[in-house]
């Protein structure tokens, strides 16, 4: 059927003008495009109002009734209109600031109108600001108008006459055509196994309802749909990806590990690192290339983990890197496994950016040679130079910072791709994991090592400075250091600068006897490198930093936190500092200072980080408060976020329904050969035109 991918421009009112829009500004082309381009919500016109009826706090309403009189008040250049209705019984106020002259001319004094938006209290008496007037014989009756749609459109839009309003004019005529009945993209199967609405009647009561429990019918097999065929392409392409590569396989548990194991693991290792290492070791001896994704809270011991999977790598003859986003981490990665590995005879070695030419020249040998077992390192590794012998295990930390393509430079590092580990102390919502990560075996560390006192958390206002000051002077006198951290956001980066030598001043001033390092984003690596060592190796007692010091660094003796400004930080971004202390034995704190006047999500977000240390659950609050788009990870993970009807945040549900139905469908027919499931290779191919291959490439 042609109509559906017929060019907008064809519609009754749209024209190339209109059609120039919405093709630059909302991605319309076809009429398919305009009908998906769904209502963001609908206004209630199924009745009419009596004025008697309005009180403080209404939404948009319908009156019948009659013009009075009109007035014009103030001088030429700041004037308004006034029009006075009345319902028979009561009267209010019509006021327009604009468009006075086209108003007078075109509305009638003593005519029949229906009279539509929100009445809003002005000097003790209701008005309508600038509301849309139509005559009754204009409209259908209230029971058929029903519920009516409001469109998104964007201030280009707008000018070019295309407002919310328009819009619904040209789709009314549409979706009369549809009536007749368009094809469906779900199975018949799967429409009659969970009783969805039909693609024609969604759309059309998407639009325009014909009452509320069509609209909520419609909406969820909108819904489904949408989270469905995202779920069937992952899968369908993590098949397609495990039987086109073999994995490694890792045979024996060898010498290395089990040297390791018996001889220089200081401690016991939690149930959830057991429990995670023989995850990992099923999928290695599995004949699959493993590609899972651990999870765990700062802290929780997936460095250790990582060290383990890698000794397994090379105990089966081959080589293990493992990747870092910054330079200090990298650099404390390499400095833990040389303490942990240093006496069994392993060679490792660390590649930077900072590595010097003539060092970087034997390593690349001594990869190519397959004499260096163990590489750490930072984006250096992905360089086309580094080439390795027999490389069996890719490990990522706190993986979203590395983009998608970035990562699948790492696979090619081999004739077969490399099993890959990729870790994140992020926690990452359920929901968005399966969509963000739904090719990956999830492994989760839901346990921190015995010992641990869990940080304790304080919101102060910036008014109680000064008691936090004398706070900090006693932990440092017992022996402890303290983190001051202050934002840097892009935007106002010289302000935040500013704020940050200013707090370095000023602590040196309140506090002679203790030394200071300073740390941000700007400094040279070689002093920004000086300046934490110097504070983890303690001659400094105090750190103002900005949120450089975010990922990783681990200084045990640390044991608070202070976070300036920290209604300026996201919620997971705060979870992510407040994780840098509480990594020793002593009782650690958290202290949020902010300004007195919040925000209502500030508030939450600071409310929230005192209640709780439970990653998943800050990640959870998170993804409400924000919304999955402007979680950290989705943006540099290459896939297209823009749902159209489906909300991670609330369709948990519904996505797990998808998921396992797309599981389903797939067990019983992974080639999707069967007549029945053509619809659905269909839909995947128009899918996959429009988003890149992404699910190859972990
Ligand atoms: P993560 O990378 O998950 O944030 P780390 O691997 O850096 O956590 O571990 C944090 C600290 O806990 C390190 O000092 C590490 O040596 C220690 N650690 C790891 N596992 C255990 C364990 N099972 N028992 C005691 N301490 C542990
Ligand atoms: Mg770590």
């Amino acid at each position: 059927m042609n109509f559906l991918t017929q060019d907008i421009k064809f519609l009754h009112g749209v024209g190339p003008r209109k059609a120039a829009l919405f093709n630059n500004e909302l991605s319309i082309f076809s009429v398919d495009d305009l009908l998906r381009h769904y209502p963001f919500r609908y206004v209630d016109r199924s009745r009419f109002y009596k004025l008697s009826e309005i009180t403080g706090d209404m939404p948009y309403i319908q009156v019948k009734g009659r013009i009075l009189q009109f007035k014009k008040i103030g001088t030429q250049r700041k004037q308004r209109l006034i029009a006075i209705f009345s319902d028979g019984e009561n009267k209010i106020e019509l006021v327009w600031f604009q468009g006075i002259r086209f108003i007078v001319n075109k509305y009638k004094v003593g005519v029949e109108y229906v009279v539509f938006g929100k009445p809003s209290l002005f000097k003790g008496r209701f008005n309508i600001l600038h509301p849309e007037i139509e005559t009754p014989e204009q409209l259908p009756p209230p029971e058929k108008m029903g519920f009516q749609p409001v469109y998104h459109t964007t201030e280009k839009m707008k000018r070019g006459f295309l407002n919310s309003k328009a819009i619904q004019k040209i789709i009314f005529p549409v979706i009369k055509k549809l009536e007749a009945g368009v094809p469906d993209t779900l199975p018949v199967y799967i429409l009659q196994r969970y009783k969805l609405m039909n693609l024609t009647e969604s759309l059309i009561n998407i639009h325009f309802p014909k009452d509320s429990k069509a609209l909520s019918r419609a909406r969820q097999r909108l819904k489904f749909e949408e989270l469905f065929y995202i779920q069937l392409n992952i899968l369908f392409q993590t098949n397609w990806r495990d039987k086109r590569f073999k994995g490694f396989i890792f045979k024996k548990v060898g010498n290395y590990f089990n040297t390791f194991f018996n001889d220089y693991l200081p401690f016991e290792l939690t149930n959830a690192q057991k429990k995670v290492i023989k995850e990992i070791r099923a999928d290695t001896k599995s004949g699959k290339q493993m590609n899972r994704l651990l999870q765990g809270d700062v802290g929780s011991g997936k460095t250790l983990v990582a060290l383990m999977v890698m000794l397994l790598a090379l105990d089966n003859d081959f080589q293990a890197c493992l990747m870092a986003p910054t330079e200090i981490l990298a650099n404390q990665h390499y400095e833990t496994l040389m303490s942990f590995l240093g006496k069994m005879n392993i060679n490792i070695s660390l590649l930077t950016g900072s590595t010097k030419k003539k060092d970087r020249e034997i390593i690349h040998n001594q990869l190519q040679s397959g004499e260096n077992q163990i590489i750490v390192g930072t984006h250096a590794l992905i360089e086309d130079t580094v080439q390795f012998k027999n490389l069996g295990l890719v490990i990522i930390d706190e993986q979203h910072r590395f983009g998608v393509v970035q990562r699948a430079k790492l696979w090619a590092k081999n004739t077969q791709p490399p099993h890959v580990l990729v870790m994140t102390a992020t926690p990452i919502p359920r929901t968005l994991a399966m969509t963000l990560y739904g090719d990956l075996s999830v492994s989760v560390i839901d346990e921190l090592p015995p010992g641990r006192k869990p940080v304790q958390t304080y919101h102060y206002y910036e008014t109680k400075r000064n008691a936090l000051l004398g706070f900090i002077a006693k932990q440092i006198n017992e022996g402890r250091q303290v983190y001051v951290v202050y934002p840097l956001i892009q935007e106002s980066e010289k302000l935040d600068f500013r704020h940050l030598e200013e707090g370095y001043e000023f602590m040196k001033q309140v506090f002679p006897n203790f030394k200071i390092s300073m740390v941000h984003g700007k400094m040279k690596p070689a002093e920004k490198n000086e300046q934490m060592q110097k504070f983890v190796t303690g001659e400094t007692q105090l750190m103002v930093a900005t949120t450089v010091i975010e990922v990783g660094v681990d200084v045990p003796n640390a044991s608070v936190m202070v976070i300036e400004s920290a209604e300026r930080f996201g919620l997971s971004q705060l979870h992510q500092l407040r994780g840098r202390v509480g990594r020793g034995a002593k009782q650690s704190y958290c202290i949020l200072l902010t300004g007195v006047k919040l925000s209502t999500d500030s508030r939450k977000r600071m409310e929230i980080m005192t209640r709780t240390n439970d990653g998943f659950e800050i990640s959870e609050a998170d993804l409400k408060l924000r919304g999955p788009g402007d979680l950290e990870g989705t943006q540099q993970s290459g896939i297209p976020f823009e749902l159209k009807i489906a909300d991670l945040a609330k369709d948990g549900q519904m996505l797990e329904f998808a998921r396992n139905t797309a599981l389903d469908i797939l067990e019983k027919d992974p080639e999707l050969q069967e007549s029945e499931n053509q619809i659905l290779r269909l839909q995947l191919r128009k899918m996959r035109t429009n988003v890149i291959n992404w699910g190859i490439i972990s």
